[in-house]
């Protein structure tokens, strides 16, 4: 199978699409027939993730476009703004369960919903488990940020369906006990919650131009000195958009080279970065002397029996 990043998430979201069709349809039919209203809003919740899977597909014809004249820095943003919107929406998601669920105290069926409530509940945690476990690896393939949130989403709805099968399991055998079905639905409104604030807090980060790697500085300061042409390494910067990374530095070199030279020592740590480093897809480099003015990591000394 081809590894180009726009069949990959097409072939994950239109999988993971039917898939919810399919949940949705037969939550809310069983739902009906069995008369449980959890199962019931579980098939509903099934139909607004297509909503999802359609921002992702809309939003990323937009940001595997390469860079052009009215978006030079590339469209790598545009994942951010469809991740932004998948933690918004599965945020509301949880915040709507737990209000069902806190509602909902107090007033517990009477009448516990039957066996094939329980199946339909357990096919949908299956299947969107499975579908967490499958989307996660082409999100890691492709080192999209957006099937990595798509891929948490699944995992939330598996969760989700939990306390449905939960309920009616409790139901059935200990009568008494129905509340515990509220109680589950807090609990995965919590963990749904955490997953939101997993994907919206990094989004949040590259629109207010975060560092987006802090390892990186000490990763590239390595390889300088492995270079003898690279004097010295300073006011490294790194900043993500989308998926991939941005960088930029200053680089100081012998003052006495011309600068084709120092351009071609420039231009080989360049590509050598972009070899080493996964997510970096753009280095600007600032060409200094080394001379004392310029030096920051090693100062010229007043007196001058330490250079
Ligand atoms: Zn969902
Ligand atoms: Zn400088
Ligand atoms: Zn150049």
């Amino acid at each position: 199978m081809s590894d180009n990043p726009i069949k990959v998430i097409y072939r994950a979201t239109w999988v993971g699409s039917i898939a919810n069709v399919i949940l949705a349809v037969l939550k809310i039919t069983v739902g009906k027939i069995t008369g449980s209203q959890a199962l019931v809003a579980d098939g509903v919740h099934s139909f607004s993730d297509l909503i999802t899977d359609t921002a992702i597909l809309i939003g990323s014809r937009y940001w595997t476009a390469p860079a052009d004249k009215e978006h030079p820095y590339g469209h790598g943003r545009f994942e951010t703004l469809t991740n932004i919107f998948i933690g918004v929406l599965l945020a509301l998601v949880g915040i709507g369960l737990g209000w069902d669920a806190v509602s909902a105290l107090g007033h517990e069926e009477s009448t516990p919903p039957s066996m094939l409530a329980f199946w339909a509940a357990m096919a949908s945690i299956i299947v969107k488990e499975v579908l967490y476990r499958w989307t996660i690896v082409q999100a890691k393939l492709i080192k999209s940020r957006s099937l990595h949130a798509n891929a948490w989403h699944h995992r939330s709805d598996a969760l989700s369906s939990l306390p449905v099968a939960v309920a009616v399991i409790a139901n059935i055998f200990i009568p008494d006990l129905n509340y515990l079905d509220q109680v589950a639905a807090l609990i995965v409104t919590a963990m749904i919650l955490k997953a939101a604030f997993e994907i919206l807090w990094p989004a949040i980060n590259e629109l207010t131009d975060a560092e987006a790697d802090s390892e990186l500085n000490d990763k590239i300061l390595h390889y300088a000195e492995q270079d003898p042409d690279i004097r010295e390494v300073h006011a490294i910067r790194n900043r993500r958009t989308g998926s991939s990374i941005l960088l930029d530095f200053h680089m100081l070199v012998d003052p006495t080279l011309n600068v084709e030279a120092a351009h071609t020592i420039s231009e080989n740590f360049k590509s050598h970065l972009l070899k080493e480093l996964d997510e970096v897809v753009d280095v600007i480099i600032h060409i200094e002397p080394y001379t004392c003015a310029e030096r920051v990591v090693n100062p010229c000394c007043e007196n001058k029996d330490c250079q």
